[in-house]
């Protein structure tokens, strides 16, 4: 295709995609007074990105139940029983520092933080409904309901749920989208971006406009990439979401000199199922993973143990795990658990899809564990059981400080011994969520930057898409708010320009 075949200027907006951070560009873009058309390389039923398969947990800043209010109603009965913790600025800061490794845009860092609670309110302004996290990130404390995590608030209905609700204020204020458009290219001509070229319904066409924002996630669901960029053996990953983030935008944009920024080789990948389907499952969500790792043990193929379990909450562990479970032979690990805390394991344990063994004793469970050395397993929860501190009570919902001594790797909170049946064992392999390498933008406006750093005219990016921002690890509920703040920016960016001209 060439450029002649460019249609006649259709659009001020082009936005590429229909997951959270597309859908918040678009409606920033519609709300400069710009016409705006969403791509969407799924069909209808299979569109909104790893968006839709989000469990919805949002993480922003928060110092008071007054912040609080702002994104959700809290009833006095509610404040009166609940403990919400805090989640400051500079806490937030801390966390995504922290997890870093120092390494997360220190420019970029701030926008996300200090944008994050504004970012909340203006998600409830489009419709979108939050509520307590009950269910995921609180337990009872004398009587009181305590959050932990840093994180009380969660999207009603999910992922899912923001999704639908983003969709419906798209669909009030008249931003039209086209299903099975998958953008191949960007129609650029040396010097601006001026429309995209697509594969519609199986058919070339190009659709040009003033601007393009491209928020069509990573690489994540594809192999090729995932091996060349993340290493060996990434191929061998399940996807726990979206089939269609294909490293499209990504690809699309470097092709036209588009500068890349952030952790290239470094991804979001957590503990999923053994046994899942290669991509993720709408009907399941994100139930496929087991994140009450932190209470248990995470036993390889040679019964060994092979990280600390209870480093920190799982929202802080998490996303970093999966790749550690991607590096052990054969690709998968156990979590074994005994009775003590069958009742503080997430509902994604009680699905009927899961690959889990149990026994009545330890020598029981043993030669039940799939391709683990049963032997070695035995001598690991006998060492470990022996180097619990009984001197240190557990407590689900702080960092307990109850610890192994005297082991590698030591599990430091939650240690508790495995001491009474029956056990349940659960089999896990890598699931990746999305991968951390982006794009550098400018701050104002979300556009994208050359690899001279200079701003290309006409091309703008948001969600997964934003590089610099997450490098080794990331604290949970961190993608959404982040393809809410920096979609909002590119859209009001490129909304703005697009009437300017
Ligand atoms: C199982 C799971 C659970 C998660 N839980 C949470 C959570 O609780 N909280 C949280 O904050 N984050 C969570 N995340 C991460 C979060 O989902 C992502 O960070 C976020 O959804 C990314 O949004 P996005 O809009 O950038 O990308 P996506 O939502 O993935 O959207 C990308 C869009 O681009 C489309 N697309 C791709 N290529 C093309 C192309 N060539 N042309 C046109 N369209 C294209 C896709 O179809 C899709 O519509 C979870 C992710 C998964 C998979």
């Amino acid at each position: 295709m060439t450029d002649k075949d460019v249609k006649v200027q259709t659009y001020d907006v082009i936005v590429v995609g229909k997951g959270n951070a597309a859908l918040c560009a678009a409606l920033a873009a519609r709300d400069q007074g710009a016409s705006v058309v969403m791509l969407e390389a799924a069909s209808e039923d299979e569109s909104g990105g790893n968006s839709r398969f989000a469990g919805g947990v949002m993480r922003f800043a928060y110092e008071s139940v007054d912040d609080l209010k702002r994104v959700t109603d809290v009833t006095d009965e509610e404040i009166a029983t609940s403990d919400f913790g805090t989640n400051t600025r500079d806490e937030f800061f801390d966390d995504l520092f922290r997890l870093t490794s120092y390494r997360t845009d220190a420019d970029l860092s701030e926008i996300l933080v200090t944008g994050s609670l504004d970012a909340m309110a203006w998600l409830r302004s489009k419709g979108v409904r939050f509520v307590l996290n009950y269910g995921r990130q609180s337990g009872l404390v004398d009587g009181k309901r305590k959050f932990f995590g840093r994180m009380p608030i969660e999207a009603s209905g999910g992922g899912a749920g923001l999704v639908q609700y983003l969709d419906g204020a798209a669909k009030k204020t008249g931003i039209e989208v086209l299903y099975e458009t998958r953008a191949v290219s960007l129609v650029y001509d040396g010097a601006t971006v001026q429309g995209v070229r697509v594969q519609r319904q199986g058919k070339p066409e190009a659709i040009s406009g003033k601007a393009v924002i491209l928020a069509c996630g990573g690489f994540e669901a594809n192999p090729e990439m995932r091996t060349r960029y993340l290493g060996p053996g990434w191929e061998l990953a399940k996807v726990r979401g979206s089939r269609f983030n294909q490293g499209d935008g990504l690809k699309m944009a470097l092709d036209i000199g588009a500068a890349p920024y952030g952790n290239w080789s470094g991804c979001h990948a957590t503990g999923w199922d053994r046994y899942a389907p290669e991509f993720g499952d709408v009907n399941v969500g994100d139930q496929f993973q087991k994140h009450s790792y932190i209470f248990g043990l995470l036993i390889n193929s040679s019964g060994k143990r092979f990280v600390d379990e209870g480093w920190d909450f799982h929202s802080f562990t998490y996303a970093k795990y999966g790749g550690e479970v991607l590096k052990q032979p054969g690709q998968f690990a156990w979590q074994v658990f005994d009775s003590k805390v069958t009742k503080i394991l997430r509902s994604e344990y009680r699905i009927k899809f899961v690959t889990k063994v149990s026994a009545n004793s330890i020598e029981e469970l043993a030669p039940k564990l799939e391709g683990v050395d049963a032997g070695q397993f035995v001598k690991t929860v006998r060492e470990y059981n022996a180097a619990v501190r009984d001197d240190v009570k557990f407590d689900h919902v702080v960092k307990d400080g109850k610890s192994t001594v005297g082991i590698e790797p030591p599990k430091s909170n939650w240690a508790q011994k495995l001491d009474t049946p029956p056990f349940d064992a659960y089999m896990t392999t890598c699931g990746i969520t999305f991968t951390f390498g982006g794009l550098r933008i400018n701050h104002e406006t979300g556009q994208v930057l050359n690899v001279h750093l200079k701003p290309i005219p006409g091309l703008y990016c948001a969600g997964e898409m934003v590089g610099g921002l997450f490098y080794f690890n990331y604290p949970s509920g961190t993608g959404l708010v982040s393809g809410a703040v920096f979609g909002r920016i590119a859209g009001a960016g490129a909304g703005q320009a697009a009437k300017q001209e």
